[in-house]
């Protein structure tokens, strides 16, 4: 009853390339909506730190590099869905990564009389993506995080907190950003579909500050509880 008056979705969706800085948006949607939010990346840490049969598993392909198959992924997240916390909503980051997941997914939440509510999808053109992630440059010394264009040290090359010199990661040279977001886009690219069809998918342009980005996020959430409100009406829109 509290939830229709509310009106807010709380199993919830969040969809986006690499470097669009989804894990900050994830969490003020989640503390916003009052439900947790659950990472696969999370999951599988915590996993693997109880040395759990399948965290051992899942530890092993994510040493090589590989992607944690879908059987393991699915039972995991399915688990982690079944705690108390989780009963009242959530805010899933990582999960579903393809359509297959995405129907497992509909399958777990059928059982209890569950759906998807809202998928939020943000969006950045890929050479925003590009210029973001090749543009990073960690302290080998303190770690801290610098931008060559948006985040400067006085001295190129010099953190500025420590004097320690910059790297680049690998995973942020260009060529290897351009793979990652390749891959994403085969792989969701039929995700945001199956959404779509299924009339649940919200794109949200992600170019812009932190700040701008949840503005255009609540926007969507404040929406969509004024369309669930205005469904429930006999006059629907
Ligand atoms: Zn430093």
């Amino acid at each position: 009853m509290a939830k229709a008056a509310q009106g807010q979705p709380t199993r919830v969706v969040l969809l986006g390339p690499p470097g669009a800085g989804k894990g900050t948006q994830a969490n003020a949607i989640a503390s916003r909506l009052e439900v947790p939010h659950i990472s696969t990346g999370d999951i599988f840490r915590r996993a693997i730190e109880e040395g759990s049969d399948l965290g051992l598993v899942a530890r092993a392909h994510m040493v090589s590099g590989e992607l944690v198959p879908d059987g393991i992924t699915m039972t995991m997240v399915s688990r982690r869905l079944g705690e108390e916390d989780a009963s009242k909503g959530f805010l899933l980051d990582g999960f579903p990564r393809n359509v297959d997941q995405a129907r497992y997914l509909d399958e777990t939440l059928r059982r209890s009389g569950d759906v998807v509510e809202l998928v939020l999808e943000l969006h950045v053109p890929a050479e925003d993506i590009v210029r973001r992630l090749s543009g990073r440059r960690m302290c080998g010394q303190c770690g801290r995080s610098w931008h060559v264009e948006f985040n400067p040290t006085r001295v190129e090359g010099i953190c500025d907190t420590c004097a320690g010199s910059l790297h680049q990661r690998e995973d942020d040279h260009q060529d290897s950003v351009r793979r990652r977001l390749e891959l994403h886009e085969r792989e969701t690219a039929p995700l945001a579909g199956y959404y779509q069809d299924k009339g649940v998918l919200s794109r949200v342009d992600a170019v812009g500050t932190v700040e701008v980005v949840s503005e255009r996020v609540l926007a969507v959430l404040i929406a969509h509880s004024a369309g669930s409100r205005a469904e429930a009406t006999p006059s629907q829109r």
